[in-house]
């Protein structure tokens, strides 16, 4: 029996297994004889000995991690450690709005990554005859370091490597640089892996012609990387086995979260399909998939419920990298079960129907991961994110009113970014979305890998893109010149060049600063916070109140109020103007929407209109987004 372990190394968040370790555990269990196959998880190990706060401040920064294991890989390079230790646990510090701690020691971080990496390597050697090493999570040195220690201690076991830090030329690069590398496997590793197992447990050498896979064999023929080899159809891929993660988090009380893939790929992302690069975000390279494929809602559903129960855990992520764009509220009503209270995590993207997200928030969603990138509709196309602006607002009304969280972020400084794109985010952001609560994420721009800006840089006014400099405090020059790193630095043309995003990032610091201020307010009085902007409906009345700066409330009544409740749907003008031929003409309706999109309690775009109060509480929203509102009239005026 050939013994393989497929190895999450740090920093992948300790709180969630690997995925994509979990997906092939369960496959090669399923497809490959002659093989015992385990997870091992790694990062909840290290995360133990480090403890949580240094581990997540590792964890969230791109570099700090890597620089720490390439400290054990490169020892004459360890002199730029203090300084990005203490950025990473400043950035932490910051984010928990805490004073930067005092400097971390480097040397007692390194010697605990050294002992586990060193006793690990020993237990590998032993216990293994293939080691497969994700390299998703700042993962690339820590497995070069425990490829190194595995092979000297035993030779004979083969080690492969698989990751989205391995796509394009940054495969080949690490093949050619560290000999302790058997294969990598480039996109999704199901097939090529099954393949080359298979000829490993059959005492034969890897495969040279085998899609997916590079080998030593053939990576001189392939030094821009493989083509890819995706599963044919997703829904008939076994469940991911977590149990091995569960073993080794569950002693601990880690409140770990099931993560599951509903679907693979992202159907937005048509770049692989028509082989047209922009077809897609084009900031993102996430999508390596020619094809979208989901799994039918009910097969969702009963592998839901089959993990919840196996593993007595209710926390449960739906890791897809675009949630599916129909179907959202069958799958809601499949997942809820009377009876049981899910915590639910889901990917969500603008536009999604408050009523699709409402069957969602029935089945459990707490948390809303949403794409929201923007809020100029103008910058929003200039990225292809194929939403606007009265769309995101409207996601984040609904997570609002239900009280689903919402850590979305906004990309800052895409190529060729204007001024006036700057001007209408900054005013958007000051006039409506402060409505709701602000961003977890600022990301300045980031070119990455194979995304449509990296594959055709003269269209979007960029050069000489290379490795970020900051490797140079952590990689030898010569070890840099060689390997394909995933953080570049790039250089732009004139005409790529952004405008200044200083006034956006301002902005939400205000929008932080109103909502750090209402709460405040609240929890001073002993009250529960409120909602930055509510609405109370008295039937023939309704009440705003608008707590951004100075708190004002006013009453909307007769058709002022009906305008505004048809409206907490976005509504086009022609469509309003129909329901309300009896009530006002056209003029008059201009009037009022006009007014009411002045007072910053309604946003317009491009003929259509969106009310941004929220209702007082979810079972209220929930009732309305249901249309078990109270039934409405058209009468009177203010
Ligand atoms: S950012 Fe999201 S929606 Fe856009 S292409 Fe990437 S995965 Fe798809």
């Amino acid at each position: 029996m050939m013994r393989v372990a497929l190895v999450s190394m740090p920093w992948l968040d300790d709180h969630v297994p690997s995925a994509a370790l979990a997906a092939l555990k369960a496959w090669v269990a399923a497809r490959v004889p002659g093989c015992a196959v385990a997870v091992w998880p790694e990062h909840v190990a290290v995360a133990r000995r480090l403890g949580r706060t240094a581990y997540r401040a590792i964890h969230d920064d791109p570099l700090a991690g890597e620089a720490l294991y390439a400290g054990l890989v490169y020892p004459e390079c360890r002199g730029g450690l203090p300084g990005l230790l203490r950025a990473a646990f400043a950035a932490d510090a910051a984010k928990a709005m805490m004073p930067p701690p005092p400097d971390a020691d480097p040397a007692g971080i390194l010697d605990a990554i050294d002992a586990h990496a060193a006793e690990l390597a020993g237990r590998l050697a032993a216990a293994a005859d293939v080691v497969g090493l994700s390299a998703t999570f700042h993962q690339l040195f820590a497995n070069v370091l425990l490829g190194r220690r595995i092979k000297a201690a035993n030779p004979g076991v083969f080690i492969v490597w698989g990751g989205s830090l391995l796509r394009g030329a940054a495969g080949p690069s690490f093949m050619r640089e560290y000999p302790e590398l058997g294969a990598v496997v480039q996109g999704e590793g199901e097939r090529p892996l099954e393949v080359l197992l298979g000829r490993l447990a059959a005492g034969q050498a890897p495969p040279d012609d085998v899609p997916g896979l590079l080998t030593r064999g053939n990576v001189d023929r392939f030094p821009a990387g493989v083509p890819v080899w995706e599963a044919d159809d997703v829904a008939a891929l076994p469940p991911p086995d977590f149990d091995d993660y569960a073993a080794a988090a569950d002693p601990l009380s880690v409140e770990w979260r099931i993560w599951l893939q509903s679907a693979r790929g992202c159907w937005w992302d048509r770049s692989g399909s028509t082989g047209d690069a922009k077809r897609r975000c084009l900031f993102c390279n996430m999508s390596e998939r020619r094809r979208y494929q989901a799994k039918p809602a009910r097969q969702v559903a009963a592998e839901v419920e089959a993990l919840v129960a196996r593993h007595a855990n209710p926390r449960v992520v739906l890791g897809d990298l675009c949630m599916r764009p129909t179907g959202l509220a069958e799958l809601g009503r499949r997942l809820a079960a009377p009876g049981r209270q899910l915590q639910l995590q889901i990917e969500l993207r603008a536009g999604a129907r408050p009523r699709d997200v409402l069957a969602l928030w029935e089945a459990g969603l707490t948390v809303a991961h949403t794409g929201v990138e923007g809020f100029s509709t103008a910058y929003l196309r200039r990225m292809n994110k194929g939403t606007t602006t009265i769309q995101n607002l409207e996601l984040l009304k609904t997570c609002a009113e239900l009280e689903i969280g919402n850590p979305f972020g906004l990309v800052m400084g895409f190529p060729g970014s204007t001024a006036a794109e700057v001007a209408e985010s900054v005013a958007t952001i000051d006039r409506y979305a402060s409505a709701y609560p602000p961003p977890g994420f600022l990301h300045e721009y980031d070119l990455t890998t194979g995304s449509a800006v990296d594959v055709l840089r003269a269209d979007f006014g960029v050069e000489d893109v290379r490795n970020h400099p900051r490797y140079a405090e952590f990689l030898p020059a010569e070890v840099r010149a060689r390997l394909v790193l995933p953080h570049r630095a790039w250089t732009y043309t004139p005409a790529g060049r952004p405008a200044d995003w200083t006034p956006v990032r301002e902005a939400c610091r205000r929008w932080r600063e109103t909502h750090e201020e209402i709460r405040a307010a609240a929890l001073s009085e002993g009250r529960t916070p409120t909602q930055a902007l509510v609405y109370l409906d008295g039937g023939d009345f309704l009440e705003i109140t608008d707590h951004r700066g100075v708190s004002r409330r006013f009453t909307l009544s007769g058709v002022w109020r009906d305008v505004y409740r048809e409206c907490l749907a976005t509504r086009a003008f022609a469509d309003l103007a129909a329901r309300f031929a009896d009530a006002a003409d056209a003029a008059r309706l201009r009037e009022i929407l006009d007014r009411l999109v002045a007072e910053q309690v309604m946003y317009a775009e491009e003929g259509r209109y969106l009310s941004l109060a929220v209702a007082s509480r979810p079972d209220l929203a929930a009732r309305r987004l249901k249309g078990k509102g109270k039934k409405r009239t058209v009468n009177g005026e203010q």
